[in-house]
C-alpha cells in the first residue's frame, strides 16, 4: 500500500490533503483544483453522442431545461448540506405571465418537500428529483454536456445567504459562467438603532451584486426579490436605503435581457404612490386595460434614475424608450427593470403577488 501511494504522488502529483476545515464554514472549494470536466474528446464514444452537437443540444434541453433549480447550502444538525431540487412553485405557468407569476419570497419548495419526506409521500417527492444524475454519471462527455446544460437552460434560483456571499467559493467559476437566469432573496438584518429603534440592514446586498457581475458573464435574466418584514415594526426604509441605487448600478453594469425587482408590498405601493410620473406611453403601444395591463418600471433611460408606469404587452422584457430618437427609431429598448409588489409584510394575511 506504502508502494501504491508513493506511485500516485510521483505519477498523479497529488498533493497531500489540505487540512480539514471548520464544520463553522461552509464547505469552501479548495483555491487549488484538479480539473475534473474535459475540455474536448478524441475518441468516439456511444452513439448519442456520434449526433451532430446542435441535434445533441436540442435533445439535452427538452431532457432537462427549461424548469427552476433551487441550489441552497443550510447548516444543520451541525454540518453543511447541500439542498438541489426542482422549485415546483410556478408549476407549468408561464414565466413572462406579469400577474400569474409567484416570485421568490412566496417560494414553499423547501417546506413542502420536507413534509413529503415526513409523511413517507413518494410520488411528492420524486416531483422534486432533477433526474439527471443517472445520465451525468454514465460517462464523462455526458457529464460534461449535461451539467453545462443544467446550469445553462434552467432557472438557478437561490436563497441561502451564505451561498449568495460566498458564490464563487462554493460554486465552481465555470458553472457560475453558465447560468443564464438566476433569481435570489435577500433578506434585510434587523438591527436596534442607538435611539432603541428597529431598523433595517441591507449591507450584504452590495457584495452579493457584486459576485454576480464578477462571475455570471452569460447572465441574461434575473429576479431580485427582498424579504424585509418584521413582527416588531414594518417601516417603510428600503426605499430610502442605498438598495435600489445599487440595483441600478447592477442593472447598468450587466448585459440583462430582462430583470425584476419585487419590493416588500408597503414599498411598492409606496413607491407606486409617491413617485410615479403619470401613465405614459410609447407611439406603437397600446393603451393598457385596467390596472393589470400596467406595472412599474424602474426607467434608467437618463443618468437620474425614474419610475414609471409602463403597459406590460413587451413583460417581461423592457418597454420602449419613450423619447423617440430624432432618427426617428421608435424600436430602441428603454433601460432599467420592472418593480413588482412581493412580500406581504406581517399585517396582511392574503397573498396578492402584483
Ligand atoms: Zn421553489
Amino acid at each position: 500500500m506504502a508502494k501504491l501511494g508513493a506511485w500516485v504522488k510521483e505519477h498523479l502529483g497529488l498533493k497531500p490533503c489540505p487540512r480539514k476545515q471548520s464544520t463553522d464554514q461552509p464547505p469552501f472549494l479548495p483555491s487549488v483544483r484538479r480539473p475534473i470536466t474535459p475540455t474536448s474528446f478524441d475518441t468516439p464514444t456511444c452513439l448519442f453522442f456520434r449526433l451532430p452537437y446542435d441535434i445533441r443540444s436540442m435533445i439535452f434541453s427538452i431532457a432537462f431545461g427549461g424548469r427552476a433549480f433551487h441550489v441552497d447550502i443550510v447548516h444543520q444538525e451541525r454540518a453543511w448540506q447541500w439542498r438541489g431540487y426542482v422549485c415546483l412553485r410556478n408549476g407549468p405557468r408561464l414565466p413572462s405571465m406579469r400577474y400569474a407569476w409567484l416570485g421568490p419570497w412566496l417560494d414553499a419548495c423547501l417546506q413542502d418537500r420536507e413534509w413529503c419526506e415526513r409523511t413517507g409521500n413518494t410520488p411528492g417527492l420524486e416531483a422534486y428529483r432533477v433526474g439527471a444524475m443517472g445520465f451525468l454519471l454514465s460517462c464523462r462527455q455526458a457529464y460534461t454536456e449535461g451539467i453545462d446544460v443544467l446550469y445553462s437552460a434552467n432557472c438557478i434560483s437561490i436563497q441561502s445567504e451564505p451561498l449568495l456571499l460566498h458564490l464563487p467559493q462554493l460554486i465552481p467559476l465555470n458553472r457560475l459562467a453558465s447560468i443564464t437566469s438566476l433569481e435570489m432573496v435577500i433578506r434585510a438584518h434587523h438591527t436596534d438603532r442607538d435611539d432603541g429603534k428597529p431598523s433595517l440592514n441591507l449591507d450584504h446586498m452590495k457584495p452579493i451584486l457584486d459576485n454576480v457581475t464578477t462571475h455570471c458573464h452569460h447572465l441574461r435574466s434575473f429576479c431580485l426579490s427582498f424579504v424585509a418584514h418584521t413582527k416588531r415594526s414594518y417601516r417603510h426604509e428600503l426605499l430610502d436605503s442605498p438598495a435600489l441605487p445599487w440595483n441600478d448600478a447592477f442593472c447598468r453594469s450587466m448585459n440583462l435581457r430582462n430583470m425584476r425587482v419585487e419590493l416588500p408590498a408597503m414599498d411598492y405601493w409606496r413607491a407606486s404612490r409617491g413617485q410615479v410620473q403619470p401613465m405614459e406611453y410609447h407611439p406603437s403601444e397600446a393603451p393598457a386595460k385596467g390596472p393589470f395591463g400596467r406595472s412599474l418600471w424602474r426607467c434608467l433611460d437618463s443618468e437620474e434614475p425614474s419610475v414609471q408606469f409602463r403597459a406590460i404587452e413587451r413583460y417581461p422584457y423592457p418597454p420602449l424608450k419613450l423619447a423617440v430618437l430624432e432618427d426617428g427609431d421608435e424600436s430602441v429598448e428603454s433601460a432599467g427593470y420592472w418593480l413588482a409588489e412581493g412580500e406581504s409584510g406581517p399585517e396582511q394575511q392574503y397573498v396578492t403577488c402584483f
